[in-house]
């Protein structure tokens, strides 16, 4: 149970992440819900974690801004005075192939994906390591671990997450924080429902569980690794994928 834990998730406004903010806030975590552009459904995820007697905030930030991200973390820091769990969520795609890929499109995805992980991890383990203690969860992707046609940026991203994981973990691990990844397959999402059908089809025939995952399946993953009982894991990446990668 996470009961006076405060808790950063980014790109909590929908999807993964507000599944993530709502089952880390119903074990007890006071969750920053994170945004970037979708203000009323950040709202929206406070209110129902509200309902459901959990306790919430909102806060807008580009993940890949790095003044934001400094601002972000000091202020959840001198309001709460702790942090202990970051989950760095906020993802985005901008799929084509990598001959006719924009230069843009490239630094764009790595610049929210990765680059807004590094911003963030690079603050709040300042305090983390003065706490001596902390859990930080980066999300990943299958794209990340096996590569997919037509997201060179998206996993390139998500490959280095991994590499960005383990070299925090190995940093942090000393002082008892520590950093892992989860790499969801195909998860029903607004990122997905943006897929045509016919490459949902394909997708599906790929995974072994024959079909998408709920976002509550990694929301799971991720509590877990935020919780004690997962002390002893670090610099892992969790497959929460139906059977994708084995
Ligand atoms: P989603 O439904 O598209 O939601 C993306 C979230 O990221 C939104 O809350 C969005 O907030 C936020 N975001 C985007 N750019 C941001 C920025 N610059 N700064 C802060 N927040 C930002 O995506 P999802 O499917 O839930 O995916 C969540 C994470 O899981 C991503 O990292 C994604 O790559 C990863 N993932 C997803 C799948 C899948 O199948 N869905 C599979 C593997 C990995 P705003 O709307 O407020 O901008």
């Amino acid at each position: 149970m996470l009961e006076g834990k405060t808790a950063i998730v980014t790109g909590a406004s929908r999807g993964i992440g507000r599944a993530i903010a709502k089952k880390l806030a119903a074990q007890g975590a006071f969750v920053v819900i994170n945004y970037n552009g979708s203000e009323e459904k950040a709202r929206q995820a406070q209110k129902e974690i509200q309902e459901a007697g959990g306790a919430a905030s909102v806060y807008p930030c580009d993940v890949a801004d790095y003044g934001q991200c400094e601002k972000f973390i000091q202020d959840v820091i001198k309001e709460h005075g702790h942090l202990d769990i970051l989950v760095n969520n906020a993802g985005i795609t901008r799929d084509g192939l990598l001959m006719k890929m924009s230069e843009e499109d490239f630094d764009r995805v790595m610049d929210v994906n990765l680059k807004g992980a590094f911003n963030t991890i690079r603050f709040a383990s300042r305090q983390m390591l003065k706490q001596r203690s902390g859990r930080i969860i980066n999300m990943s992707s299958v794209s990340g671990v096996a590569g997919n046609a037509g997201q060179a940026n998206y996993a390139a991203s998500k490959a280095g997450l991994i590499g960005l994981t383990k070299a925090a973990a190995r940093e942090l691990a000393s002082r008892g924080i520590t950093v892992n990844a989860i790499a969801p397959g195909f998860i029903e999402t607004d990122m997905t429902d943006a897929l045509p059908e016919k490459v949902k089809e394909a997708a599906t025939a790929q995974i072994p569980l024959g079909r998408f995952g709920k976002t509550e399946h990694v929301a799971a993953a991720a509590a877990f690794l935020a919780s004690e009982e997962a002390a002893y894991i670090t610099g892992q990446t969790l497959h929460v994928d139906g059977g994708m990668v084995m």
